[in-house]
């Protein structure tokens, strides 16, 4: 059997589609009640009542309760915590569900295996996985995800064939909604939907309670709140009075505590205007989707009542004075939604027999984005992917540049829901990390798909020249404060290894000099620098002297002592017992025999011969993600030295006096990542996106 299930906050309800009368019909629960309180209690025995049982316990304040639950889905806070076991409100939502469908299986002698879950527009992308993954983890397949008031306007459009325009007020017990809905010949498009979520029926009861606590204070100087079990009891109590006063003039309030009898009346004008804050924040809801839809009131041709606490008197009224239109209750406002998720069961999941083909539409009612760097650098910005109430499912594909100085082979993206263009304004929903792309060294260019499913869950792809490329998805990490600061500053999560190759020409020119300080003297003397600045327990040096042979002074080494001893030793004689290899073959074979960002820095003050050799060495090092930067001054040949560097600005040309500062460049620049550093080297160590646009 397919069944639509309303996880309320407060109260629940399941359908199913009556082919026989083509009509969706509550399925009603083992106490014949087509509603079922969503609260779950856990007693001192080990005992776990739900639904009614547990609703009983609440108002007679026993054991420990979970209500309102909701309103904490898919955040991963724990709930509750009884007998050192702790629920999530996913693991309530799971046992709430399962009470739901036993109790339906047993009314109905059916086995429930497809459902359709109703949960609120605004819902992010957490709290509908969650939403399902609760579905699942009681054995029933989730056939759809489904948004409370696209429910509730399926359940009315589906019986009214008039084309019209709808604004669906869904004021439940925890949550508002107000979706706009289009409705043509019983087909629902929902053109736009915003939501409060913190903001309901129970707001409305909290009011009563404070209304009798403040008066009892002032008489007798204690608070009823105090004691757990009394503010339970009177939230309960609240809710009757409150529930009494949409029918009744005004209500009496009897309250004992703590040897102290009172008795308060509160009158429904009272209630009202002590109340009309939370109806306020209400109308700013909906100002504010008329506004972004950029439509008026007279576009609109009817407002649908949906959710319980529509039941109170004020709310038409005060819809009525705020829009100019007609207000109409539905028929069974505690049902519709059930109902509409009962249709849609029917509709997805089955060839719909007995049921008018019906097309639904749904909107987001989130953005989505993907964490960028702004075009300045200098913060995180939130690009917005896909813009809320865009229809689902809904794609969308953006190029993005990595620059070539933060390119590795790896690339994460973090995605964030909001519509806020601050990250740390929005959800992070997921970080995923794209690798297998091409990577030449001059930066790479890559398309990021995003897609709302028509659950409203989201789905991240990338393509590099339209192949598709690894994407695997990571936790989002704990801290993400890094967002709202410099890019720069970026944390890394694991240290990153750098192995530096120093090539230094030791031809005889080197010795040779009019000026105060020998080239020689002079490199030494920066390179000796260079280390110090960069030295740590992860960077590791490897020195290479050259001329017409070369000679390995120093094999890679992270013992300081070592590699600045080694720099003391060098002198033009010593390669003339070296080798004929070429010092960047060599350089390159040092830098990649350990893990790590590979980095080589030539120093030359001369010619190359075989210069060709040497350009064509650069270019497999580039193929091998290695960084070149040459350094030359007196006779170097700059086109030659721009030809083996392989990042932008990684040819640097200088004097002998400025060596020092040449060389203090580079190591600013290979510490702060920002020239080419692969694998992970980006600033702070991190690759980031920049928009293209
Ligand atoms: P829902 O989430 O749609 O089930 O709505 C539940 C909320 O509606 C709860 O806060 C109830 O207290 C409230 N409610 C139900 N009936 C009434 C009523 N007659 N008057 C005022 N509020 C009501």
């Amino acid at each position: 059997m397919k069944v639509g299930i309303d996880l309320g906050t407060t109260y629940s309800a399941v359908a199913r589609y009556d082919k026989n009368t083509s009509k969706p019909v509550i399925i009603p629960n083992a106490f014949g009640k087509e509603i079922t309180p969503s609260v779950i209690c856990f007693l001192d025995d080990g005992d776990i009542l739900v639904g009614e049982d547990a609703k009983d316990m609440q108002s007679n304040g026993t054991g420990v309760n979970a209500a309102a639950f909701k309103r904490n889905m898919g955040d991963g806070s724990i709930a509750v915590s009884f007998n050192g076991k702790d629920y999530t409100s996913e693991d309530l939502s799971a046992m709430l569900l399962k009470h739901l469908i036993e109790d339906a299986e047993k009314a109905t002698g059916e086995k429930i295996d497809e459902a359709v879950i109703t949960v609120p527009a605004y819902f992010n992308d957490f709290q509908r996985t969650a939403t399902i993954r609760a579905g699942e983890a009681c054995g029933v397949k989730v056939s759809k995800i489904i948004n409370e008031p696209t429910a509730a306007a399926i359940s009315y459009g589906y019986k009214h064939a008039a084309d019209k325009t709808v604004m669906v007020y869904d004021l439940g017990g925890g949550t508002f909604d107000v979706t706009i809905v289009r409705i043509t010949k019983g087909n629902i498009e929902v053109i736009g939907t915003e939501g409060n979520h913190i903001l309901g029926g129970k707001d409305w009861d909290a009011a009563i309670v404070k209304y009798v606590c403040d008066q009892f204070i002032d008489e007798y100087d204690v608070d009823p709140r105090d004691d757990l079990p009394t503010k339970n009891e009177l939230i309960v109590a609240a809710e009757g009075y409150k529930k009494t006063l949409s029918i009744a003039e005004s209500v009496t309030i009897p309250l004992n505590y703590d040897g102290y009898s009172a008795k308060y009346t509160l009158t429904r004008d009272e209630f009202e205007s002590m109340t009309e804050h939370l109806l306020s924040a209400t109308k700013d809801v909906c100002n504010s989707l008329i506004d972004s839809l950029q439509i008026t009131w007279t576009d609109i041709d009817e407002i649908l009542l949906v959710g319980g606490s529509t039941r109170m008197p004020s709310v038409s009224r005060f819809l009525r004075d705020l829009t100019g239109r007609e207000v109409i209750a539905h028929s069974d406002t505690d049902l519709a939604v059930a109902k509409g998720a009962a249709i849609t069961a029917e509709l997805y999941c089955s060839n719909a027999t007995g049921l008018r083909a019906m097309q639904v539409s749904d909107v987001t009612a989130h953005s989505l984005g993907v964490l960028s760097v702004a075009q300045d650098g200098r913060k995180y910005v939130n690009e917005i992917m896909i813009k809320r109430n865009s229809k689902v499912p809904t794609t969308t594909r953006r190029q993005f540049t990595i620059k070539k100085g933060n390119v590795t082979d790896k690339i994460e993206v973090y995605t964030l829901q909001g519509e806020s263009r601050v990250p740390l304004d929005c959800n992070v929903l997921a970080k995923v990390v794209i690798s297998g792309f091409f990577n030449r060294g001059q930066g790479v260019i890559i398309d990021i798909e995003y897609n709302y499913d028509e659950n409203g869950v989201v789905n991240i792809t990338a393509f590099q020249d339209g192949e598709p490329l690894n994407v695997e998805a990571q936790p989002v990490p704990d801290d993400i404060r890094w967002m709202g600061g410099d890019p720069h500053d970026k944390p890394s999560d694991e240290a990153i290894l750098k192995n530096i190759a120093i090539c230094v020409d030791l031809s005889r020119s080197m010795e040779m000099g009019n000026g105060d300080v020998l080239p020689i003297d002079a490199a030494k003397q920066s390179i000796r620098d260079f280390v110090n600045t960069l030295q740590d327990k992860d960077t590791y040096f490897s020195l290479i002297g050259f001329g017409d042979k070369i000679k390995v002074v120093q094999e890679l080494t992270n013992d300081g002592y070592a590699i600045l001893n080694s720099i003391d030793e060098l002198k033009v004689k010593m390669v003339g017992r070296g080798t004929d290899a070429s010092p960047l073959d060599m350089a390159r074979s040092i830098v990649s025999s350990k893990p790590g960002v590979g980095i080589i820095v030539v120093l030359t003050d001369g010619i190359w011969g075989k210069k060709d050799n040497a350009v064509e060495q650069a270019r497999g090092c580039r193929d091998d993600n290695i960084t070149i930067i040459a350094v030359g001054f007196g006779e170097a040949d700059t086109s030659f030295l721009r030809q083996i560097a392989t990042v932008d600005d990684g040819a640097l040309f200088t004097t002998i006096d400025r060596l020092g500062e040449t060389f203090g460049t580079i190591a600013t620049a290979i510490s702060s990542g920002n020239m080419g550093l692969r694998e992970g080297a980006a600033p702070g160590g991190r690759t980031q996106v920049s928009s293209r646009d």
